[in-house]
């Protein structure tokens, strides 16, 4: 791993436009406090992971519209190498689609979304990478 790259990672990924909009389109209402402003929301600072992510967080996106219309996402983050998926309102339903996803995360790499040899790796700074993107790293 070369230095750089540790310090880029330890910094924390952040989605790219394209994903983000793609979020922000598909699923206005989950989304809708991205046009808060920082003080009233963490949504405005976008996906604060990477785009290996994006098929996951889409999933989860497209369930909890589903069941909880009403729903609305206040931050999205990677912590201690898994998702962390804040909502303004839990309930038994999205509270379990959220943690499988959390649990997931963890099986998926961060970086370009590989689950088959993904898994938590680092000590003191963990993410999830896959065998790849871990030599790259
Ligand atoms: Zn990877």
């Amino acid at each position: 791993m070369a230095q750089n790259s540790i310090n880029a990672l330890n910094r924390g990924q952040n989605m790219n436009k394209k994903n983000t909009k793609k979020l922000y389109n598909d699923f206005p209402n989950l989304y809708k406090q991205h046009k808060l402003s920082i003080m009233e929301s963490c949504m405005p600072w976008g996906f604060d992971c990477g785009d290996g992510w994006f098929n996951l967080i889409y999933d989860l996106s497209k369930k909890i519209s589903d069941i909880a219309p009403e729903c609305e996402v206040v931050q999205v983050k990677e912590k201690f190498a898994t998702l962390r998926f804040y909502v303004n309102g839990y309930n038994d339903e999205n509270d379990n689609l959220i943690n499988e996803a959390e649990e997931l995360s963890g099986r998926t790499c961060e970086i370009c979304g590989d689950t088959e040899t993904a898994k938590i790796r680092g000590d003191g700074w963990l993410s999830t990478l896959c065998d790849k993107c871990a030599m790259i790293k």
